[in-house]
Order: C-alpha cells, then structure tokens, then sequence
C-alpha cells in the first residue's frame, strides 16, 4: 500500500517517529508521501524526508488555509524550492470554503499558478479541496486538457462529482472517512472504477474507525484498505494491489 497523503512530520509524531515508520512498514505500506503546507513546515518535512529517504517522499506547495496576506511572497520562495527538484509532486494546494473567504480569489490565484508549475515540471498534484470540488476542478480543466495528473484528495464529493472527476481524469484520495458509519462515501466509491482510486491517511488527521478520534498514523492504511476492498467486492490483497498500482503511475513511483 502506498499513502499518498500523510503530514507525518507534524509535531504529534516528534516522540516516536521510528515506531511509526516501523508500523507503517509492518503494516505493508511501501511509501508515504509527504504533502506541504506552507512556509513554516518545510524543513520538518525535508528532515523526515532526509531519515527515511526513498520511503518518505516529500511535495511541495501551498495550501489554500494558508494563502493570506502575505501569500504570493511565500507562493515565490516555495516555487523557487519546488523548481530546485527533489519533490514527488505539488502539494497540497487546492481551495478551502470552509474557514475564510476573505483570501478566496488569491486561494483560486495561487492554485492556478501551482497548476502551471505542475505542467511545467510534469508533477502530478494532490488538491485539498472543501466545499469547492466543483471549482477546483473547473481551474484544474484547462491543465488537466494539457496532461496534468491530479489526485482529489480526501475525496468527500457527490457520486456525480465522483464520475464527472474520473472522466476529467483525477484520481480519487480515499482515506479514514471512508471508515465512518455516517458517511455515504463507500456506497459513492463502490461505483467507481478501481483504477481511480488511492489510498491515503491525511495523517495525524481523520482516522479511520477503529482509531477515530486519536492520532492517525500511515499504519491504519490497512483499516482503510479493508473498507475499500469491501466497498469494491474485491479481496484486500488486490485492492492494496490496484491502488499501489495507480499511485505509481500517477506519482512516477
Ligand atoms: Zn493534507
């Protein structure tokens, strides 16, 4: 199994980092991909990167919680580090309509430009997307014509967005939610072509059932494996098997 959305160089995983990453590996996860957030979590994602090389792969990008008034100077000296090389993909960008409009126009500004780097580069991306699927994959179309891979991240839309995504060509990031009793998103995903979906953790956010509520942590791919391959009516051993397969193609992996 690869996560391919997991912020475990967060403060929360300071005291037992190499536990972690040993349950992760226990657990059959072969990758962990480390999406960025803004200026500030940088070098703690470069270091986790650095003591686990080949096996936590960092991106780089801003996220739309943090674009404010001062974003286009961060979104320069990001983009000048994504430019250097060294990352897996751009990330995490996207839009956010739950906390704040104010900046909206810049989250809508800053994910277009990090779009372009994407092509510019030919990264694939991982989009955070609440409350603005619809609009995020409207500024994502023109790219998406040109190639740009994408994955939805923490995919929580309609069965409609479900399908009108996969035929735009996104892949669908399918995490703890998954796991909960009172989402639809299982009954949404079992609809979906197997080829469109990842797995991913979101980590230390949104575990899955039974950890919900605590810590997450890349290791709990398995409980999230588990539903998907339920939902799908396929054996855990292929649903691992197949979302391995479209992260790596996706991520160049
Ligand atoms: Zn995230």
């Amino acid at each position: 199994m690869i996560d391919t959305h997991s912020h475990i160089y967060h403060k929360e995983f300071d005291a037992d980092l190499d536990a972690v990453i040993e349950r992760a590996k226990a657990a059959g996860v072969s990758h962990v991909l480390l999406p960025n957030i803004d200026l500030d979590s940088v070098e703690r994602m470069h270091k986790l990167a650095e003591l686990y090389p080949g096996y936590c792969l960092p991106m780089m990008g801003l996220h739309p919680c943090d674009v404010d008034a001062g974003w286009k100077q961060e979104l320069d000296t990001l983009g000048e580090l994504l430019h250097r090389g060294g990352y897996i993909a751009v990330g995490e960008v996207g839009l956010d309509k739950h906390w704040d409009l104010t900046f909206y126009d810049a989250q809508c500004d800053a994910l277009a430009v990090q779009f372009g780097w994407a092509l510019e580069l030919n990264l694939p991306v991982s989009i955070h997307s609440r409350k603005a699927t619809d609009e995020a994959m409207k500024i994502a179309e023109p790219f998406m014509a040109k190639g740009m891979k994408a994955v939805l991240h923490c995919f929580g839309g309609s069965a409609q967005q479900a399908e009108r995504a996969i035929d735009m060509g996104f892949a669908l990031g399918v995490g703890g939610v998954i796991t909960y009793h009172n989402s639809n998103l299982a009954e949404i995903l079992s609809a979906c072509t197997p080829e469109a979906l990842v797995l991913e953790t979101d980590a230390p956010f949104l575990s899955p059932v039974p950890y919900r509520g605590k810590r997450n942590e890349p290791a709990y791919l398995k409980e999230i494996n588990a539903r998907l391959a339920a939902a799908l009516g396929i054996e855990p051993e292929v649903c691992a098997a197949q979302t391995s397969t479209n992260a790596r193609r996706i991520f160049g992996l």
